[in-house]
């Protein structure tokens, strides 16, 4: 047993705009009723969320016959994990160089001042640069480091109508999509 999950996460986000973004989104998700408009106690595996709304299966490849759980939505710094299974390599977007082991584990060191507000920028052993841990890349969509996303608990494969919506309110940010389970 295990719960499915899958999140969407904008690690270009800045902390001032995905407040702003996050509620575009939910606007325009609760408009198509693929949510409801109510955030709800529990209503997310346990956390605060939105419960489906009548039209959820518009937002999936195939539906099943029950009803899926919550979503949550996050507008501070979060850590967007992978669940099961896990990671060989992280890469930098700027140079395309991957590291591995040590290196690559060295860069979660980083999270909790990440959190705290820092960029905590890792030196990049291919150019050199300083690379904020947001923009990183990890094997398997392992990790997002981002000021918003969406968790998706317990539904059946999201197809295109999520992403697309997210995508037009986010622009040309890099999104992240990892489906896992815990
Ligand atoms: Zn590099």
């Amino acid at each position: 047993m295990g719960t499915w999950f899958q999140w969407i996460a904008d690690v270009d986000a800045s902390d001032g705009e995905a407040p702003v973004l996050a509620h575009e989104i939910v606007t325009r998700l609760v408009e198509k009723q693929i949510i409801l408009p109510d955030v709800v106690a529990g209503a997310a595996f346990g956390d605060p969320g939105h419960e489906p709304g009548p039209e959820w299966a518009a937002a999936v490849n195939t539906p099943e016959r029950w009803t899926p759980d919550g979503v949550r939505i996050d507008a501070t710094r979060t850590v967007f994990y992978g669940g099961q299974g896990g990671y060989d390599w992280a890469q930098c977007p700027r140079c395309d160089r991957m590291i591995d082991g040590d290196l690559a584990n060295g860069l979660l060191d980083g999270v909790e001042v990440w959190l705290s507000g820092d960029p905590s920028a890792h030196p990049c052993p291919g150019c050199g640069g300083d690379v904020p841990l947001p923009e990183w890349r990890w094997d398997e969509d392992y990790f997002a480091f981002a000021a918003l996303g969406l968790w998706f608990w317990d539904w059946p494969r999201l197809g295109p109508a999520v992403h697309e919506c997210v995508r037009a309110v986010v622009g040309t940010h890099r999104l992240v999509y990892r489906a896992g389970k815990l």
